[in-house]
């Protein structure tokens, strides 16, 4: 099944909305990782609030969520593309301990804070940082829209492990002559639909049940999927920025270098050869 996301529009007022529902892309995250099911379910989460939120944006370029904090679970990290390229991380405290099963994202991760990046592909990097202080990741994402954005946002976020659905509902700048009672209906509405809707159910099927007696567009669905952004000539770039003192200190010390992709575990290996050979073009 492809993995996809649905944009919708009431038509009679100022509210639009978005659905995402992912598994291939949940599964390829997570493949060449062990993480427990309760990390999967947060994962899971994040990725689609990244998509949800990519596609609020008119972005060309990258977003990014990035959860850190002081708990069991160090770091939470979800990226989403406007061509919806995503990929994620988990980073777990080294221990043997099971994770507990049902674990919410601030009972894992304990204190921390949520930041939201957006890295567009020509103009300047932008930077929203709330804290840790809600039950939930849509809740942390919410605070993030009241204080930064002062745009009228909900989002509803599930994840069992293996398949992670998401709902954001937006108002838009009101003309004053629209449905005012709209947004306080929508997501009185959207209030109602069950966790495993969200997962299982097809998004024009969700949106029929929720919003039937409203004028409801939508636009073809998109595809998403699991594509990690690294590549030998950006690892290249990486090495050649830390400068030729220190690729060689580690050639004298290791023998090689070896550059591990956290994201897709891709490992990229450079003999002493690769690495003197990278120098020499690079002074050109
Ligand atoms: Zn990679």
């Amino acid at each position: 099944m492809t993995d996809t996301r649905q944009r919708f529009y009431f038509t009679d007022g100022p509210v639009r909305g978005e659905i995402v529902q992912l598994e291939t892309t949940l599964a390829d995250t997570c493949r060449r990782h062990d993480y427990p099911d309760t990390v999967k379910r947060l994962l899971g989460e994040l990725l689609a609030a990244a998509v949800l939120l990519t596609a609020t944006l008119k972005l060309e370029g990258r977003l990014s969520l990035l959860a850190r904090g002081n708990g069991r679970l160090r770091v939470l990290m979800a990226e989403c593309t406007h061509t919806h390229d995503v990929r994620a991380i988990a980073q777990l405290e080294e221990s043997d301990l099971p994770f507990p099963a049902d674990s919410s994202l601030r009972e894992l991760l304990g204190n921390g804070t949520l930041a939201i990046t957006l890295e567009p592909e020509h103009g300047e990097r932008y930077q929203g940082i709330v804290p840790l202080d809600r039950e939930t990741l849509a809740g942390c994402l919410e605070t993030y829209f009241e204080r930064s954005e002062q745009i009228p946002t909900r989002l509803w976020l599930q994840c069992d492990a293996a398949l992670a659905g998401g709902l954001i509902l937006q108002a838009l700048p009101d003309d004053g002559e629209s449905d005012s009672d709209l947004w306080t209906r929508s997501t009185g509405l959207a209030d109602t639909l069950r966790p495993r809707e969200l997962l299982e159910t097809a998004p024009q099927e969700i949106l029929y049940r929720l919003f039937h007696e409203e004028a409801v567009t939508l636009p073809d669905a998109l595809p998403v999927r699991f594509a990690c952004s690294c590549s030998r000539e950006r690892t290249e770039e990486g090495l050649v920025s830390i400068g030729q003192a220190e690729a060689e200190d580690i050639v004298a010390e290791q023998g090689e270098i070896r550059l591990h992709c956290q994201f897709c575990q891709t490992e990229y290996v450079f003999t002493p050869e690769q690495v003197r050979s990278l120098f020499r073009v690079s002074l050109h």
